[in-house]
């Protein structure tokens, strides 16, 4: 530990023109030239410190809000809270019953129970988000131009509209709040009508959504929670 800094750094050199300072899973990588002198760089860290401390806090702080999967946890889905109960089984189920999202299964590991969640999330999502999405794609009159509407965890967009009318979401959105779903499907749907985030988009997307902005703050403030923490089991 670098006491004046607050952190430690790993220099990694490459065929790079420039000097970056990168932050993984707590990790400070400070990427640089071959030729670099290292009191330079030395200064170049410590003249970014500031920046650095208050990213790594609050990747931590997100990191220690991240949902785990474990008996008693508590999780939200459509915005609700549900405690997770999980049950060794022979037979594979999830379901929800007063208050609780059971899982049962060959569970004998979270990474197993997290895999029986994510396929039953995503089930649900298909059941919840199709019809919904394909309902405002009408109203807006671009049925025809929606193609197939699919889910895949990504992770860098919760949803995506491609040019040849294929709509992705992240089925994880499911846990979000139902206004939340909604906004992200108006998002993505409005696409189909103005491939971009011109002026024009925007203004349809307020006609359908008028408040969006704070579904789209809550998601910055809370997105990361969905992804569960395995590494904290
Ligand atoms: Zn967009």
């Amino acid at each position: 530990m670098d006491t004046e800094l607050g952190f430690e750094y790993r220099i990694v050199r490459s065929k790079r023109k420039s000097v970056a300072i990168h932050l993984r899973n707590g990790q400070v990588e400070v990427r640089t030239p071959q030729r670099v002198d290292p009191a330079w760089v030395q200064q170049f860290v410590a003249s970014k410190a500031g920046w650095v401390n208050t990213q790594l806090a609050q990747q931590l702080k997100n990191k220690s809000q991240q949902y785990r999967m474990a008996e008693g946890e508590i999780i939200t889905f459509l915005g609700r809270k549900l405690q997770l109960k999980l049950r060794i089984a022979t037979r594979n189920k999830v379901y929800i019953e007063a208050g609780k999202l059971c899982i049962e299964g060959r569970i004998e590991r979270p990474e197993k129970a997290l895999k029986l969640f994510h396929n039953w999330l995503k089930e649900q999502a298909r059941v919840y988000m199709i019809p919904r999405a394909e309902a405002y794609a009408a109203r807006l009159g671009a049925e025809d131009k929606l193609q197939q509407i699919r889910f895949r965890k990504t992770r860098s967009k919760w949803g995506h509209c491609s040019s040849k009318g294929i709509i992705q979401f992240n089925e994880l959105i499911m846990l979000a709040p139902a206004e939340v779903v909604e906004y992200l499907m108006i998002h993505e749907v409005c696409h189909l009508v103005h491939m971009n985030h011109s002026k024009q988009y925007w203004k349809l997307v307020a006609s359908h959504c008028p408040a969006y902005k704070k579904p789209q703050a809550w998601l910055a403030e809370n997105g990361h929670r969905f992804w569960f923490d395995i590494e904290a089991l």
